[in-house]
């Protein structure tokens, strides 16, 4: 008979980060009954030692037991993660195919997946506010524990710790959040308010116009129950406001809220107008934090000590102590989608949380996802629409300008050089849009036709006159700018189309004695350097700003009154279904940057296909017309989001085994299909060669979500028992959201 390692006899289904689709047993410690599902748990793992997460406690184990290993250590009792958020990484697991080590490890910030302690940092504290301190504590009758809490504070007149907080009362933190929406109460870290300004100096609420004050209330009416809602409006419309006055009536209530945004770049301005307005405690959550950080701002959403999260996709999971709502800005950002690894999209996996959690999810965008338009027919989600720009703003406008037989500056029409110098007279800013860095992207040689070509991957490599570099931006290869041709020997080598470093000469020698700024990849890849343009920028020391997409989002120019595409066209022509779509959202988005103060904006795009419907419709029936247009298009065609697609991928350094490998698992699924699933392909990926690997797809596309799902349930088991080596590498995407 085996040797029982331990005394409980029962046995611990584990689920580790690593990339097979199974549990794990182990012999569970003596304490077993201290462990809950979701606890984090070290155990042996070949010749390492992991963390794991507990999922099941069980009886049996289908191995025999003298094979088993012990826990060494249970980490957390009680588990971190809540039922409801054990639920959605369970779903997630299911939904996305991924192993669900992995995905319950992604809920965790790097931090804690090794094993560290959940105690926090810097020591928070609480005190009262100078209104606090005035404030009569008789007119909080009607919630008496809150009124109990500020006297409590106004007897100790100083600042009070969490520890100490709990030992006068196990649960003082919802009432001491609720005090602090109303601004009695404030959190402070390390001596000095945790908020760095003045908590007197808390902005109020903005008198909203009607429909502002309709979406705040459609919201408001049906806190505490999960609903979706769908806020669109253009860039300026107050969108941000009604987020806020929304949080506030949340916050009133104790409770917290999660707020996502795409942009890193994006989450400091958004951070500082919160605390303008807020005195609650602010949590920011993003990748260009440390580890520690970023495990603080963890745990004090998870422990309730801060009220607001403020972070980009990562942040999802998060674990809210008191949930109450959650906001997802720019939902129609493809940064929300992640495309490694597990691939999830934030914006679904958020509102299936809210469903989980019973909370509202708000989503807003001035450029809503044909997905969530769609949801808004189906009656999933409740649009509520700001039609028109807050405060004074105008809305801008926008025109094509035919650049067919013009003259061209490098990528300037004459027309477009004299709306810039007629906009640098009156002393306001431009801004100008190109989506290609580097210098150009062909070198060709004039007399044999040579050209730069990346010896890694199918494309050419792209000209970067500053570093003196060619340069592939598909695997970041370099190398020197040859001065002659290294075909002919002879022939002159000539640098074909526009990239920002080009434009950027042309700007210099045109409008000699003006500052202009360059903001790509490039130009910004130091720390801070970004974020030093934009105060530059706003303070009003650039007069042409040249940018790539990278400014299309969220940045406020008050000052820009002129903003051009140059070059509109390269996005009209992809074989990607989503690209129209994007095309559109980029056009509106880089419009929105323009007059945002009482000057009013105009947008010109430079284009030789003037009549293209999607720039016709767009620009004089607007955005929503060329949604339900783009809308009826994907219904004839069956694409999502009247259907649903899975895409496979797979690659090798060889050309064959991604091919015979996606054959081979078309061949399965062709097996299992109950006639609902197209198959298509395998293919080869829009760009085959890239990093020197073969890239192959196939793609399963589905009018029945059910039917593919369960068509996966039973093929991905199946493709690990192909043993297709361990050269090749691949994945199952979910719901992709580009085809390469
Ligand atoms: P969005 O998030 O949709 O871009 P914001 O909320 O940032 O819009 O609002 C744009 C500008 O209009 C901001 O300067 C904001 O302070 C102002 N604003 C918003 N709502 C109102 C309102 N009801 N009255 C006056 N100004 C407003
Ligand atoms: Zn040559
Ligand atoms: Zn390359």
């Amino acid at each position: 008979m085996a040797k029982l390692h331990n005394e409980s006899g029962l046995i611990f289904r584990v689920a580790l980060p690593v990339p097979i689709d199974r549990l794990f047993d182990y012999l569970a410690p003596l304490d077993c009954h201290t462990a809950h599902p979701g606890a984090r748990l070290e155990v042996p793992f070949g010749k390492h030692k992991k963390i794991g997460f507990l999922v099941d406690i069980v009886q049996h184990s289908e191995f025999p037991v003298d094979k088993l290993k012990p826990v060494l250590r249970v980490l957390d009792a009680p588990p971190l993660l809540s039922a409801p958020d054990l639920q959605l990484l369970h779903w997630a697991s299911r939904y996305y195919h991924h192993p669900l080590g992995e995905v319950i490890s992604t809920a965790f910030p790097v931090a804690l997946r090794r094993h560290q302690s959940t105690s926090i940092e810097a020591e928070k504290r609480y005190e009262l506010t100078d209104l606090g301190k005035s404030t009569d504590s008789g007119q909080l009758k009607r919630a008496p524990k809150q009124k109990a809490t500020l006297e409590m504070f106004q007897a100790h007149s100083q600042a009070l710790t969490a520890p100490e907080l709990s030992q006068w009362d196990k649960y003082w933190r919802v009432a001491v959040q609720q005090l602090i929406a109303k601004r009695l109460l404030q959190a402070v870290s390390g001596g000095k308010p945790a908020n760095s300004a003045d908590s007197l100096n808390r902005q109020d609420d903005l008198p909203c116009n009607p429909p502002q004050q309709a979406a705040i209330t459609a919201v408001c009416e049906n806190l505490g129950q999960f609903g979706v809602y769908l806020l669109e409006g253009v860039t300026g419309s107050g969108k941000t406001e009604v987020y806020m006055q929304i949080i506030r009536s949340v916050l009133e209530r104790g409770l917290q809220v999660l707020v996502l945004v795409p942009e890193i770049t994006l989450t400091p301005q958004l951070e500082e107008r919160f605390r303008q307005r807020f005195s609650v405690d602010i949590a920011v959550s993003h990748s260009k934090l440390t580890d520690n950080q970023r495990r603080d701002a963890w745990l004090q959403i998870q422990q309730g000590t801060s009220a607001i999260l403020l972070g980009t996709r990562s942040a999802l999971f998060t674990p809210l102590k008191n949930p109450g709502l959650i906001i997802l800005d720019e939902e129609h950002d493809a940064s929300f989608k992640q495309q490694e690894g597990f691939r999830f999209s934030a914006r679904d996996v958020a509102v299936v949380r809210g469903k989980l959690l019973a909370i509202p999810v708000v989503l807003g965008s001035a450029t809503p996802s044909l997905e969530s338009l769609h949801n808004v027919d189906t009656r999933r989600y409740r649009r509520l629409h700001l039609p028109e720009r807050a405060g004074q703003a105008i809305a801008p406008q926008l025109q094509l300008l035919d650049i067919r037989n013009k003259k061209m500056h490098e990528g300037l029409s004459e027309a477009l050089i004299d709306e810039i110098k007629k906009t640098l007279a009156k002393n306001e800013q431009v801004l100008l849009f190109l989506n290609r860095r580097g210098f150009a992207p062909t070198l060709i040689c004039h007399s044999c036709g040579w050209v730069a070509r990346c010896l890694h991957c199918d494309a050419n490599l792209v000209i970067h006159s500053h570093d003196k570099l060619l340069r592939c931006h598909h695997c970041g290869k370099e190398q020197r700018l040859p001065e002659q041709c290294p075909a002919c020997k002879t022939g002159a080598l000539t640098a074909l189309g526009l990239g920002t470093e080009r434009v950027e000469n042309v700007l210099t020698e045109l409008f000699a004695g003006k500052t202009i700024a360059r903001l790509d990849r490039d130009s910004t890849q130091r720390k801070g350097s970004l974020e030093a343009y934009l105060e530059r920028i706003n303070q009003g020391h650039i007069d042409i700003i040249l940018g790539t997409q990278m400014l299309a989002k969220g940045h406020h120019f008050p000052n820009v009154t002129l903003v051009a595409i140059l070059d509109v066209d390269s996005g009209l022509f992809s074989i990607d279904f989503h690209a129209s779509e994007k095309l559109a959202q980029m056009i509106v988005q880089v419009s929105g940057r323009a007059g945002r103060a009482d000057k009013r904006g105009k947008v010109i795009m430079q284009t030789r296909r003037p009549e293209h419907p999607l720039l016709t419709t767009l620009i004089n029936e607007g955005y929503s017309r060329f949604a339900e247009t783009a809308l009826a298009e994907r219904q004839l065609a069956e694409l999502p989001p009247f259907s649903y697609q899975a895409l496979l991928r797979a690659q090798a350094a060889d050309d064959d085994m991604p091919q015979s490998f996606l054959q081979a698992v078309l061949e399965l699924a062709q097996g299992l299909n109950t006639g609902d699933t197209q198959m298509l392909g395998p293919v080869p990926a829009p760009m085959t060669r890239r990093a020197g690997v073969y890239r192959y797809q196939l793609l399963f596309q589905s009018g029945k979500r059910p039917a593919l799902h369960r068509l996966l349930d039973e093929l991905m088991p199946k493709i690990g028992q192909l043993k297709p080596g361990k050269k090749l590498r691949w994945s199952l995407d979910v719901d992709p959201v580009d085809l390469y």
